[in-house]
């Protein structure tokens, strides 16, 4: 049994004696005390249920909160999870963008390749007068093409990110009341 200091009840013990009044919890016994948890006249014995009742909920309000920490390791983990997931797609998607730069840098270049090809081809056919005068232009042409000056194609990328916030937290958080009373409907 713990030990509880009652406080005094609130009538004064002459006047609850004269009132004669009984016990607001169990209607039998006389109003010993004022209880420590709800205030009401009691007897104390109800008091000390009342008491021990709200211990208990105490103690079981503890394990909730115990429980929840431990909840809330378990969606670290769970959420861990689920980023690594976001990292591998962002890896699949960058192979996917290498895959498909490789394409186009393919034809790029085969575009390029053709070009001179053709200068080639256009040479051959041009009669030898005229041809010192192409073969300037095409100097002048081919000059950006060399292994040192690597800036005929540029590259660029968007960093990845990823994003991670708190669902509605705000709102979550705020106390809800478990009932509304009628005024709250009007
Ligand atoms: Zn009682
Ligand atoms: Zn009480």
């Amino acid at each position: 049994m713990r030990s509880i200091r009652w406080n005094t009840p609130s009538p004064p013990p002459s006047k609850q004696s004269s009132s004669n009044r009984n016990c607001n919890e169990c209607h039998k016994k006389p109003q010993q005390v004022q209880c420590l948890h709800c205030s009401q006249p009691v007897c104390v014995e109800c008091a000390q249920k009342h008491v021990n009742s709200a211990m208990n909920e105490s103690e079981s309000i503890v394990h909730l909160l115990n429980e929840k920490l431990d909840v809330l390791d378990r969606i670290a983990i769970n959420t861990r999870q689920r980023i690594i997931a976001e990292r591998d797609k962002i890896v699949q998607k960058a192979d996917a963008e290498r895959d498909r730069s490789f394409k186009l840098l393919a034809e790029m270049v085969e575009k390029e390749k053709q070009k001179l090809r053709d200068k080639n081809k256009e040479l051959s056919e041009l009669p030898l007068n005229e041809r010192p005068t192409f073969i300037q232009s095409i100097k002048s042409d081919v000059q950006h093409l060399t292994d040192k000056d690597n800036t005929l194609f540029n590259i660029s990328s968007k960093m990845p990110q990823i994003a991670l916030t708190e669902t509605a937290s705000n709102s979550r958080n705020k106390f809800v009341p478990l009932f509304y009373s009628e005024e709250d409907y009007e």
